[in-house]
């Protein structure tokens, strides 16, 4: 999930809204996606689409259409989707109609989540195709952080840029727990030596564990991700050092430590900074 963070970080340094997502098989990451809505202006351009439909573009160049993503070579069964928000009811129903074995997400998402927070896709028995597990809270405080930091900024796109003032993001409290991980899902993921989860915490890697996201990722874990450096370009050691710069660090308990300062994402205040130079300027 620290990954698929750091992609999404990755896309807001490229303007565009930090969902993102990797695709693995076993231990392997097969693919990754990461919203592409803004800078194609293509509302249905979400990390998930974006993720498997390579999968079937890789396989044969000339296949590029979306019927071609439901591909009957790709044993989806066996593949895990780690996605920074729950997928919306829209990926949800791509995801059970691919046949995805199971999903495992950072944040809910309030408005449009399909995997449990609005609607129920993955495990609704009216619908066809077979339902897949979908489990959340995984760096939910992360998720949420990186989006609080796109939220925060300027559209420089609009016609007259709204200058957003009193939104303060530093020890802004998060939303409570909402994770739907079950006892015998976190043991699955953790491992059997693994204490239950308890209420009102943070997951964390290592029962009884804190964590902060510099001990979640190094520079060594993100050089063999996938497309990640060809699509978003290069990853230098300044924006991995920001990038755990804008997290809290989650203590023993699973509690958000808030005295720690954060740093915030200032790529588009900086554009509407230079903006209103040129404006002077002129
Ligand atoms: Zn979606």
């Amino acid at each position: 999930m620290a990954i698929a963070l750091f992609i999404g970080y990755k896309a807001l340094l490229n303007n565009e809204t930090p969902v993102a997502c990797i695709v693995t098989k076993g231990t392997q990451i097969i693919s990754i996606g990461y919203n592409y809505t803004n800078n194609s202006l293509n509302g249905t351009k979400h990390a998930e689409f974006i993720a498997f439909s390579r999968l079937d573009k890789d396989k044969d160049k000339d296949k590029k259409n979306i019927d071609n993503c439901l591909d009957d070579d790709v044993d989806y069964g066996k593949l895990t989707l780690y996605v920074t928000v729950e997928p919306c009811i829209m990926c949800a129903s791509y995801l059970r109609q691919l046949g995805i074995g199971r999903v495992i997400y950072g944040c809910s998402n309030d408005r449009f989540g399909g995997t449990g927070t609005i609607l129920s896709v993955h495990k609704d028995s009216r619908l066809p195709n077979s339902p897949f597990q979908s489990i959340g809270g995984v760096c939910r405080t992360e998720a949420i952080q990186l989006l609080r930091n796109f939220y925060i900024q300027e559209n420089v796109s609009a016609p007259v840029p709204k200058v957003k003032k009193n939104i303060n993001i530093d020890e802004k409290e998060f939303p409570p727990v909402d994770t739907n991980l079950l006892q015998e899902s976190f043991r699955a993921l953790y491992g059997e030596q693994s204490a239950p989860v308890k209420k009102n915490q943070e997951l964390t890697p290592i029962y009884n564990q804190g964590y902060c996201m510099s001990s979640l990722l190094t520079m060594k874990d993100l050089e063999t991700v996938p497309f990640l450096q060809e699509e978003l370009g290069n990853i230098t050691e300044a924006q991995l050092q920001e990038f755990y710069t804008l997290f809290y660090d989650i203590d023993r308990n699973g509690l958000v430590v808030y005295e720690k300062s954060i740093q915030k994402y200032q790529l588009k205040r900086r554009k509407l900074d230079e903006m209103g130079i040129a404006r002077v300027k002129n």
